[in-house]
């Protein structure tokens, strides 16, 4: 029977860590919100991103949400958004009725074009609007060209959210992704790097780390004032992450490293056993960046008869799953409507059929797939992945 291989799943350390620090929680029936399990977690990962504060929350998503609060997203207000990445990016822009403007890629980070960041500053400088934040992504772990991006905001005076839920483990210049802008998240859904079995983490690096923390907390627990009766003078929420999730997420830490290690062999593995098939690009590590490599992605030119649907349905075939890339924000049906800045002036549908553009994140999406890269994967699967792969070539 052929064995089933996952694009990426949960992976426990092979020591029990997290079965230690849920039993350990279940034993001192801390298993609701708060608690040891939640301020070790949150110690961790300021430890390996270096990040002035982090907030344990619910979700990725939820840590965008408080992200835009905290840098004072109100309704109305204008967010430059990154289009090529997942709708949880840009929903929460939503959540607070604020208005998405969505940002072309570049080839050679396959992240946000700082060149497009320019020009849409530029535009909306012109109408007089100046964002009130931008949101820039690390896709499928692999770095943006963030110190550039960083200094635009900075010269603008715009806060910087940093979409790290792929990137935990890559760094840029030796720096974590999530700590070059003021604010930057982590997700530990299931299928990430490492998972708590769902929740997210928000980093706070701005120079009042301390105060907006502080406000995060308040607003991710009901936004309860401290008094002894139940009194709010805002909006709160129930964002907060659990114990029992925290402790998966503790124990997960420990490995994280192990896990990197083998995400990075097996980007390298594709690289070695496909890169000589004509029309093959793999997605480029921006000079600079060490990335963990979540997903390894590769991109079919022109040149190939290939195209990502072949390669998709040939490995599920064989029970190999592999998913496409991400389709474009602004190619979206539910943000139909909101601006789109690119470098390139003249757009026009190429694909009828998905809706795909001649934009950078247009083209990425219609000729690029995410390769099986399943951090409990063998070299045994990898060869037979890229004999299924090699054979469409033949
Ligand atoms: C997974 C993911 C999120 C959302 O994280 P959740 O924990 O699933 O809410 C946001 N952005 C990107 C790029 C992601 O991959």
């Amino acid at each position: 029977m052929k064995q089933h291989i996952s694009l990426s799943s949960p992976h426990m350390s092979e020591e029990g860590y997290e079965r230690k620090y849920v039993k350990e929680a279940f034993d001192l029936n801390m298993i609701a919100a708060l608690g040891e399990n939640v301020t070790e977690f949150e110690n961790g990962i300021i430890e390996i991103t270096g990040a002035k504060k982090a907030v344990a929350l619910s979700s990725g998503t939820s840590a965008i949400h408080m992200a835009l609060k905290a840098a004072g997203v109100r309704k109305g207000d204008v967010v430059f958004c990154q289009s090529l990445t997942f709708s949880a990016t840009a929903n929460p822009i939503i959540y607070e009725g604020a208005i998405p403007v969505f940002i072309d890629s570049d080839m050679d980070s396959w992240n946000m074009s700082p060149e497009a960041l320019k020009l849409a500053f530029g535009k909306y400088e012109k109408a007089g609007k100046k964002p009130k934040a931008v949101i820039v992504v690390h896709l499928y772990g692999m770095c943006a060209h963030i110190e550039e991006i960083a200094d635009i905001c900075k010269r603008y005076q715009v806060p910087l959210i940093e979409d790290a839920a792929e990137s935990l483990g890559s760094a840029y210049h030796g720096k974590h992704t999530g700590t070059f802008g003021e604010y930057g998240i982590i997700s530990f859904n299931g299928n990430k790097i490492i998972t708590s079995s769902g929740g997210g983490m928000l980093l706070v690096n701005s120079e009042n780390a301390e105060e907006k923390a502080a406000k995060v907390r308040y607003w991710s627990t009901q936004a309860r004032e401290p008094v002894p009766w139940y009194q709010h003078t805002e909006i709160g929420y129930n964002y907060r992450m659990s114990n029992i999730a925290a402790g998966i997420g503790r124990g997960q830490l420990k490995v994280l490293a192990r896990r990197v290690e083998k995400k990075r062999y097996i980007y390298a593995y594709y690289q070695e056993h496909l890169g000589d098939l004509p029309g093959i690009h793999f997605m480029p590590m921006v000079e600079g960046g060490r990335s963990n490599c979540w997903l390894t992605s590769i991109l079919l030119d022109e040149v190939c008869k290939i195209k990502p649907i072949d390669i998709m349905q040939a490995l599920e075939r064989e029970d190999v799953e592999s998913r496409p890339i991400w389709k474009p924000l602004h190619l979206q049906p539910v943000f139909a409507g909101y601006d789109f800045i690119s470098t390139i002036e003249e757009r026009y549908v190429i694909d009828e059929e998905t809706g795909a553009d001649n934009s950078v994140c247009g083209h990425i999406f219609e000729n690029g797939v995410c390769l099986p890269s399943d951090s409990k994967i063998e070299d045994i699967d990898l060869k037979r992945i890229c004999t299924i792969i090699r054979e469409m070539w033949q």
